[in-house]
């Protein structure tokens, strides 16, 4: 193998949060491999970028890594991650603060304008080096490096890296997502709503917190939809029905095609209130659409918080019980579960969902 890597020498002694210490006896080549083999382990982005920065962190003996992301559904969300090693010689893997990313925007930009890769050195001996991160032939991202090493010495594996990982993250989205509307399928649902858990109940600066809730969508009489129409014209109803989905709940908001012609969304919101509201708007704007063929198409909505404590499947179950109201008393509504046990409008639960939930 003609790579070079940074001599295992100079930092032996510094621990790290590598899951097998023996890594560091590896021989260069040996630890290159080893980390690939870390890095496909994950099958979720947020891991794979955690685990990103820190085996390159660990590889190159650096003491810091950023990774930078613009590759959000729309192309929007931005995010970094960092990797630093810590006084102590371990590495930390967190959110990059806006300090850290400040100093490397004027890089960030060099590189997204260059299309390559790029390096400078500091006045205090470290060398910076980036490269970018390609989807679908446009610059997604970037990877940096502050360390000893100089750009000869990291520049083609650092490129390397930035390739399997934009190939690997291709490879993941695919797995998680629907093929005809290209929102999360069903199997994601647990990993996303862990995703927005960690995020309920943090309080910003005087702002409230936010609050999840789990909303499921189901198009009412579909089948008459297709049984008059044919399944070209039903597909062309799911698909306006997610693009509007995306514009009214984008990111962090999760959705999903859980089936068919049923949809389910993860919301941040404040109160029940104001999730009714946005689901309501929702709700009618689907309803005002007129269709060239097929004229109108309704759908029903059933909603419910989903508690820190918790399961994926108990929140659905709730929802989907607001829903099968919603479905037996008018269709073309939306239903809040609190709000109907408010109401006594399910006492006893003896209601049964309409979602095929397994
Ligand atoms: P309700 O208002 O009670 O929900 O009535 P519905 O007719 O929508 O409900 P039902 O669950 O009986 O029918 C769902 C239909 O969705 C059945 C099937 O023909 C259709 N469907 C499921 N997947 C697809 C798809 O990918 N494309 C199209 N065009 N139709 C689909
Ligand atoms: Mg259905
Ligand atoms: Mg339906």
């Amino acid at each position: 193998m003609s790579i070079r890597l940074p001599s295992t020498a100079a930092s032996e002694e510094a621990p790290s949060m590598s899951a097998d210490p023996a890594v560091h006896e590896l021989r260069p080549e040996e630890r290159f491999v080893d980390s690939v083999a870390q890095l496909t382990l994950h099958r979720d982005i947020d891991a794979l970028d955690h685990s990103l920065t820190l085996s390159l962190a660990e590889l190159l003996r650096a003491r810091h890594v950023l990774l930078y992301k613009c590759m959000g559904d729309d192309g929007v969300m931005e995010s970094w991650v960092s990797c630093r090693q810590m006084e102590a010689g371990h590495y930390a893997v967190r959110p990059a603060l806006p300090v850290e990313t400040a100093a490397w925007q004027t890089r960030l930009r060099a590189c997204q304008d260059g299309q390559r890769p790029g390096h400078s050195a500091g006045a205090d001996g470290y060398h910076y080096v980036w490269t970018p991160i390609h989807k679908d032939g446009l610059v997604a991202g970037a990877l940096m490096v502050e360390g000893g090493e100089p750009f000869d010495a990291i520049s083609k594996v650092l490129d390397g890296f930035s390739r399997i990982y934009s190939n690997y993250v291709s490879l993941i989205r695919e797995a998680e997502r629907d093929k005809l509307t290209g929102l999360f399928n069903r199997s994601t649902l647990d990993r996303q709503l862990q995703r927005l858990l960690e995020r309920v109940g943090l309080t910003h600066q005087g702002v409230a917190p936010e609050r999840l809730w789990l909303a499921i969508l189901d198009i009412d009489h579909f089948k008459r939809v297709n049984d008059t129409y044919g399944h070209l014209y039903g597909d062309e109803v799911i698909l306006w029905l997610a693009q509007q989905l995306r514009s009214s709940f984008p990111a962090p908001n999760a959705l999903f095609r859980f089936g068919g012609e049923e949809f389910v969304a993860l919301l941040l919101g404040p109160d029940e209130a104001g999730v009714e509201t946005m689901l309501e708007r929702f709700r009618a704007r689907m309803a005002a659409h007129v269709f060239s063929q097929i004229g109108t198409v309704t759908v029903s909505i059933g909603f419910v918080e989903v508690s820190t404590a918790g399961f994926s499947t108990q929140a659905l179950d709730l929802a989907d019980k607001a829903l099968y109201y919603a479905k037996k008393h008018g269709r073309n509504q939306v239903r809040s579960y609190q709000g109907l046990i408010h109401a006594g409008a399910l006492d006893g639960g003896v209601m049964s969902g309409s979602v095929d939930l397994f």
